[in-house]
């Protein structure tokens, strides 16, 4: 399923804020977790301090009337005075701690008697005390051992195992938060490096895909496309690119082919200009240029391959009178319907042009002279029996031509010496009384 890019980036930085934000809670808790097991143990170190206060003051207490008896020093009924005061202070700051329990109360009411007794000791006789001073004394002596060990030792050991099963209690649930964050925390790290991997190849690898495609169709593959299916944004460039690349690829065919025509019509053009530059405009034979060369070629075919050649030389008979009577436009055209005439009477291989004026040329390639005389022969004719408008008002009624045949080898071998022995028939055509062909 296509998921968009921002959905992708929103959804992921959720996740992992959501995941830092339960591990800082957790952090808190644990930390007041802690906090409140201290204080805890605080108040109870307190409570164990002022239990243990409270024993050495009664200790302490029951040291005046003992001293009194041994010395009589009346200042000790004082320092007693004093120590109770600070004894029953301690009780006090017992009992605002709201540690006033039954133990307590009954040290309390142990430490009235224990006061009494003591007063007692201040207040008799010194005469009277010898004898009675020493039991009231070790009942003094007792009744403090008593409190002290079995009231106030039994809070102070409760007291103190309370506080060590708290420390206990404390240190074990830190260690279990301990190992919950540490958990936790490992694996928000998974959750996190998951989804920047997630995060980094849904971005990454269509960026990928396409450099890649660039590439491929910067090389020339115009018909490659990307292919991404990741993320709807990343989609939409994918066929943006393929759209381009096929549009692209469009533009590139359809240039060629414009090429393609614009090449087809220049070789055709070329092809018409090299054909108009050897043509003879007026009469659509080659022209005498073009004949030159191509007699020289002929020529040198011919000896190469031991081949034979003639040369036909032909003008048209009385041409003057023609143009003098009928105009020149009217010879221009007479030009072109002999040359028509001419080029249906020889054959595919043979070459015929205008040599200049009203006289033309035919290259016979691979043709002796009997060949070649027989087929001037057969043109004349042609030309003979051929209709030409005002034909009728030319010497002996008709418009005829005359031809002098020459052959290589036997006449001639160069281009020229085969001209003038062609052109000298040709003479003795018109001499002998035109409408001939004469051989060399
Ligand atoms: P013959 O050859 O029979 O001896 O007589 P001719 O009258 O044909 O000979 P000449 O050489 O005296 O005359 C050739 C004429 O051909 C002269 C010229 O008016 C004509 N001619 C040459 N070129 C052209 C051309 O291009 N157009 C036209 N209309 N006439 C041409
Ligand atoms: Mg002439
Ligand atoms: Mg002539």
């Amino acid at each position: 399923m296509a998921i968009s890019l921002r959905t992708k980036i929103v959804s992921s930085f959720s996740l992992v804020f959501a995941l830092l934000s339960f591990l800082g809670l957790l952090s808190l808790y644990n930390r007041n977790l802690l906090y409140d097991g201290m204080m805890e143990v605080e108040t109870a170190s307190r409570e164990l301090k002022n239990i243990s206060d409270l024993k050495l003051s009664l200790d302490m207490a029951v040291m005046p009337a003992n001293d009194y008896i041994i010395s009589g020093d009346p200042a000790e009924k004082e320092r007693f005075a004093d120590l109770v005061k600070e004894v029953e202070e301690r009780f006090k700051r017992l009992k605002d701690a709201g540690m006033y329990d039954g133990e307590i109360g009954e040290a309390e009411r142990k430490f009235e008697v224990l006061k009494r007794k003591s007063m007692n000791i201040f207040s008799s006789p010194l005469a009277a005390r010898n004898g009675r001073r020493a039991a009231q004394m070790e009942e003094i002596d007792a009744l403090a051992l008593d409190i002290i060990v079995n009231h106030l030792d039994r809070v102070y050991l409760g007291k103190r195992e309370e506080m060590s099963s708290r420390v206990d209690a404390a240190s074990s649930l830190r260690h279990k938060v301990d190992a919950i964050l540490f958990t936790i925390a490992f694996l928000s790290f998974i959750a996190i490096a998951m989804v920047a991997l997630y995060l980094f190849r849904s971005i990454l690898r269509p960026i990928d895909e396409l450099t890649r495609g660039a590439a491929i169709i910067g090389k020339g593959d115009l018909d490659h496309r990307v292919d991404i299916k990741d993320g709807i944004e990343m989609n939409l460039l994918a066929e943006e690119f393929n759209r381009m690349a096929g549009r692209l690829g469009e533009s590139y065919a359809e240039l060629e082919k414009k090429i393609a025509e614009r090449t087809k019509e220049l070789h055709e053009a070329n092809e018409r200009l090299q054909e108009l530059s050897i043509t003879d405009g007026l009469t659509g034979a080659y022209n005498h240029r073009h004949f030159a060369g191509r007699l020289e070629e002929e020529l040198k075919r011919a000896e190469r391959y031991g081949k034979r050649l003639s040369l036909i030389m032909s003008d048209i008979d009385h041409f003057k009178e023609y143009n003098d009577l009928n105009g020149h436009p009217a010879g221009d055209a007479v030009l072109s319907e002999v040359s028509a005439c001419l080029k249906e009477g020889i054959r595919g291989q043979d070459v015929l042009a205008r040599y200049g004026g009203e006289e033309f040329s035919i290259i016979l390639p691979e043709t002796g002279k009997d060949e070649a005389h027989s087929l001037a022969e057969r043109i004349r004719a042609m030309v003979k029996d051929r209709v030409f408008p005002h034909e009728s008002e030319q010497p002996g009624g008709d418009l005829t031509m005359s031809f002098g045949v020459a052959s290589y080898p036997e006449d001639a071998v160069t281009p020229t010496e085969l001209v003038k022995k062609a052109d000298g028939a040709l003479y003795r055509a018109k001499e002998a009384g035109r409408n001939r062909a004469e051989r060399a």
